[in-house]
């Protein structure tokens, strides 16, 4: 039985249990019942976590770095013993199924670690004068400031414990604002934290409305440092407020990762390994790979095996049954989302090979959905599904898959099988990505940078990057102070 946490923000050390903005439901979506009451902020809260941030900054980035990564991996170890507890809650909150809860609080205890270290290794540089007057160039990373850090529900440990452990690391204060149907998960990891030993003030939690907080904290003078992960569309409207205030931002947007499944790949390694990611998560991942573009000579082959194995996976509740391989989706507006998919195949623009509807009774559950030759402008190759959809589209040549894989906006993932060496140098070269999987489909770890680019956003997250993404780079140049 899963115990749900009572909710409650973080401002200035304090836990508070009262939203001045009232209050929200927080729904398990695998029963559709409600099973917590989420409080909001108000604009006066708001204005508190600010004040509490910008406080705690002078003494928190003084601190050295070698106390703050002791502090950091305090939090890191915290997390590992609390892994079951916080996993029941994630799924809970959103769906995931527990061995998948569990795999993304480890992650995130890796990363919490690696960025912690940073603070330990990250020096800056001398850089040799050109005069004899000048003795020192000396470049350094200088903390940012109070930082404000905007996650989704999909990772809802992750994704704030990146964003946390890349700022407190780096020496700014921050905020957390998760989303509205995960935040007890959020809190669980503010907890580990807090007990850790971060001063307070160096890190607060607030709840609301995403767009009224998001625009409040953005434009404050406080804040100093936007990240936000989530869609393409909300990441446009807050990077054009950040930058009307001059705020560095970084955006993690949504992507629509394509897979080129060349002749020369291992077709059934390729294929089982398709099958089981696109579905982790319920396909709710922004690196999910999506669109299938595979060689014409095996794409019969391709498409019924990939059918096949996507027909077997177990659909239920997580949190009643630990042997489900895909819960529900997040919310019901993901549904609704998916029926679009769907309602636009049909004719000459694709074919359902399985999948493909609502599974009735309660909760948002969708069936895992095989979508085969959808058509160039449909809806499925066209926008991010977002959800347990796949789609799988034949190709003539290596060139055409390449154009078919770069022609959208996005540019998150993209993956390749080939086991011909000069093909999958040149798939490396020739997606359009931040990220590329070449014969595998990892492209995150704690050491390695994550983002995309076009409008999946700019900046990354993973490895030094995400440390060095709240830091300003100062130069001072120094010369003898006489004759
Ligand atoms: P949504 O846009 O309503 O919400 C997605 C997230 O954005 C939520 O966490 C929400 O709190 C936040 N958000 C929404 N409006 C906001 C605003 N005005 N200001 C600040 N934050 C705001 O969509 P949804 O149906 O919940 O999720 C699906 C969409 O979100 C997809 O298009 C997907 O691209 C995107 N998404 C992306 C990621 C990612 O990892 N990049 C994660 C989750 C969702």
């Amino acid at each position: 039985m899963t115990t749900y946490p009572t909710l409650k923000m973080l401002i200035d050390g304090e836990w508070i249990a009262t939203g001045h903005g009232g209050s929200m439901a927080v729904v398990n979506p695998a029963t559709g019942a409600e099973i917590g009451q989420c409080p909001k902020a108000s604009p006066a809260q708001l204005d508190a976590a600010l004040k509490a941030a910008d406080d705690a900054f002078a003494g928190w980035s003084r601190t050295p770095g070698a106390e703050r990564y002791a502090i950091l991996r305090r939090a890191a170890d915290l997390l590992r013993e609390r892994a079951p507890a916080i996993a029941a809650v994630i799924t809970a909150e959103m769906g995931k199924p527990r061995a998948q809860a569990v795999g993304e609080i480890t992650g995130s205890t890796d990363v919490i670690d690696f960025l912690g270290e940073e603070a330990k290794r990250k020096g800056g540089r001398l850089i040799p004068s050109r005069g004899q007057q000048l003795i020192a160039q000396m470049v350094t990373h200088e903390p940012v400031g109070p930082s404000v850090l905007l996650t989704p529900w999909n990772f809802p440990v992750n994704l704030p414990a990146k964003k946390i452990a890349g700022a407190l690391a780096a020496g700014c204060t921050a905020i957390l604002k998760p989303a509205e149907n995960t935040p007890a998960s959020a809190q669980l990891l503010v907890e580990c934290f807090v007990d850790a030993g971060v001063p307070k003030g160096v890190l607060n939690l607030v709840y609301g409305d995403p767009g009224p907080v998001s625009e409040h904290l953005i434009a404050s003078p406080v804040t100093r440092k936007v990240s936000f992960t989530g869609s393409t569309a909300v990441g446009k409207q807050l990077g054009a407020l950040a930058a009307s205030h001059m705020k560095r931002f970084t955006p993690e947007l949504g992507g629509h990762a394509p897979v080129i499944v060349s002749r020369h790949a291992d077709l059934e390694r390729a294929v089982a390994m398709c099958a089981a990611t696109k579905f982790r998560n319920a396909g709710q991942v922004c690196v999910s790979p999506t669109r299938f573009l595979v060689d014409k000579t095996i794409y019969d082959r391709f498409v019924a095996e990939f059918a096949e194995r996507t027909g077997k996976l177990k659909v239920g509740d997580p949190g009643a049954d630990d042997s489900v391989d895909m819960g529900p989706l997040a919310h019901g507006r993901r549904i609704a989302a998916m029926e679009q998919v769907v309602a636009d195949v049909g004719g000459n623009r694709g074919e359902v090979v399985t999948g493909g509807a609502v599974i009735p009774g309660k909760g948002f559950f969708f069936q895992p959905t095989v979508i085969a030759n959808p058509a160039p402008d449909s809806r499925f190759m066209t926008e991010e599904p977002f959800g347990p959809i796949a789609g799988i589209v034949p190709y003539d040549t290596i060139e055409d898959a390449v154009r078919i894989a770069n022609s959208l906006r996005y540019g998150l993932a993209a993956y390749a099988f080939s086991g011909n060496l000069d093909e999958a140098h040149y798939l490396g070269r020739a997606l359009r990505a931040g990220m590329v999987g070449i014969n595998q489909l990892i492209v995150a770890s704690p050491e390695t940078p994550f983002g995309g680019v076009g409008d999946s956003g700019f900046g990354s997250e993973g490895g030094e990057e995400g440390y060095l993404a709240f830091t300003d780079t100062k130069l001072v140049m120094m010369a003898k102070a006489g004759g």
